[in-house]
């Protein structure tokens, strides 16, 4: 499948963090075709394996769950208040339009709603919108009829608008971070079909990043993996406004490398691996700037006695608001150097 056409699919599920099931589903379907064996976890995690010669695991991980929110409450005229699943900046809810699911599955669209400025003060006008005073409307008029729809008390909702092409090389959409490592794990898989690799692949599809790293922990636990790769789409911030040293990545220059975030600092003889299989075969590559972020990485390095992890990213604007930009020759590239790593980690662990 076309690397647009498989972020499109995938950006367009619906999948926020603790209610991946319809995300998970797209995703099985996908990878079915390049794995030896496929099995959902307690928690929910996907973990697809395909198996290589030695007895040794590469763990490749990439986190099906997006940012979303969570109906919290119902007023009596129907309006939801809701509370954030993920890290959002409260800044950006206002006016979004949103699809909240129902208990039966279906969606039910909807609108958060704000004030007019024409009855603010100029003093209200100045403020930022908090959470507590935001709410969502659906166009129902009373409580029982937003039940009558399904909703309830802990339904999720996301804002989501469509995918869409921008150019030859840039798409805008929800949640690359990060069904763009999702759709890097799956084009890898498509790549080293037929090919014998050395290594065991053992692909999580992780839950619950977005809300505590909750699913690559217990994936790894039962992995044992010997040497591991979180996939993400990070924080790309080479916009007009911010310093090059407070730009995590820049879109155009290649997958991200990660040195060290919040929850990691990786093993430097893991950084010069990646490095020197980005640099035989040509591949652009970057330094995902420290100390931002946390990635499923953070987790998996501290399952059982410790396991090295590394992390590559494809660089993607805006994540964590309800559209982000990619660059297809970002992605492609990425796609490269992870395809590289699962044929050559081997050389890594002295195999
Ligand atoms: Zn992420």
């Amino acid at each position: 499948m076309e690397s647009a056409e498989l972020l499109e699919k995938l950006s367009g599920a619906f999948g926020v963090s603790g209610f991946e099931e319809e995300v998970r589903e797209l995703i099985a379907k996908l990878t079915r075709p390049y794995v030896d064996e496929m099995r959902v976890d307690t928690l929910g995690n996907l973990i697809a394996t395909r198996a290589g010669r030695s007895g040794r695991v590469l763990m490749l991980d990439a986190h099906m769950d997006e940012i979303g929110l969570m109906v919290s409450y119902i007023e009596e005229e129907g309006f939801l208040r809701f509370a954030p699943l993920g890290g959002w900046d409260v800044r950006i809810l206002p006016a979004q339009a949103l699809t909240v699911r129902t208990r039966s599955g279906t969606l039910v669209k909807g609108v958060i709603g704000t004030p007019p400025p024409h009855i603010l003060s100029p003093k209200e006008r100045e403020q930022p919108f908090k959470l507590e005073e935001l709410f969502v409307d659906i166009g129902v008029g009373s409580r029982s009829e937003a039940e009558a729809l399904g909703i309830r008390i802990g339904s999720p909702a996301v804002i989501a608008y469509p995918f869409e092409r921008l150019n030859e090389q840039v798409v805008m959409g929800k949640a690359f971070d990060d069904r763009a490592g999702c759709a890097v794990l799956i084009k890898t898989l498509e790549r080293l079909q037929g090919s014998s690799l050395e290594l065991t692949l053992a692909c999580n599809f992780a839950i619950g990043e977005e809300t505590g790293l909750k699913g690559a922990r217990t994936a790894a636990y039962q992995i044992e993996p010997d040497l591991a790769l979180a996939l993400e789409g990070t924080i790309g911030a080479d916009t007009p406004g911010v310093p090059p040293s407070r730009q995590p990545t820049g879109l155009g220059k290649g997958p991200a490398i990660s040195v060290a975030d919040r929850t990691l600092i990786v093993n430097g003889r893991l950084v010069r691996f990646i490095e020197e299989l980005a640099e035989a075969q040509g591949i652009p590559y970057q330094y995902k700037l420290p100390p931002f972020g946390g990635t499923d990485a953070g987790a998996i390095h501290l399952s059982r006695g410790g396991v090295l992890a590394g992390v590559i990213s494809v660089p993607c604007r805006y994540i964590h608001s309800p559209l982000s930009l990619l660059r297809l020759d970002d992605f492609e590239n990425t796609v490269r150097l992870v395809s590289e790593f699962a044929k050559e980690g081997q050389r890594f662990l002295g195999v």
